[in-house]
């Protein structure tokens, strides 16, 4: 049965095997519907379900969370959400790299 993509409304959705992947940690392949001209992806409710389940076992799950930026003397401070925290294994002191990337999104990168 053929559906047409409700994004962009030209494309027809495909049932296909697709990579899912999180924060940049590949979860798996997974079934899903992909519109043939936007490439958007829907998971159906079990497939969802199964890969929140996923994200749950590995951790991954709840780690991308607000925070404010705060002052410290005549710096900017940004505070590490403590679930980020233990993910990544981050310690005082840690020597960190961080970047621009474009302009509304730094990058910090652990050494
Ligand atoms: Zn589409």
């Amino acid at each position: 049965m053929k559906s047409t993509c409700p994004i962009c409304e030209k494309g027809t959705l495909q049932p296909k095997k697709v990579t899912y992947e999180v924060y940049g940690i590949k979860l798996g392949l997974f079934p899903a519907k992909v519109c043939s001209v936007c490439k958007e992806e829907w998971f159906n409710e079990e497939t969802s379900r199964r890969i929140e389940a996923i994200e749950k076992k590995k951790g991954l799950f709840g780690l991308s969370k607000k925070t404010k930026i705060s002052y410290s003397g005549n710096s900017l401070v940004i505070r590490i959400p403590e679930a980020l925290v233990s993910f990544m294994g981050i310690k005082k002191e840690d020597e960190v790299l961080i970047h621009p990337e474009g302009k509304s999104k730094i990058a910090v990168e652990l050494a």
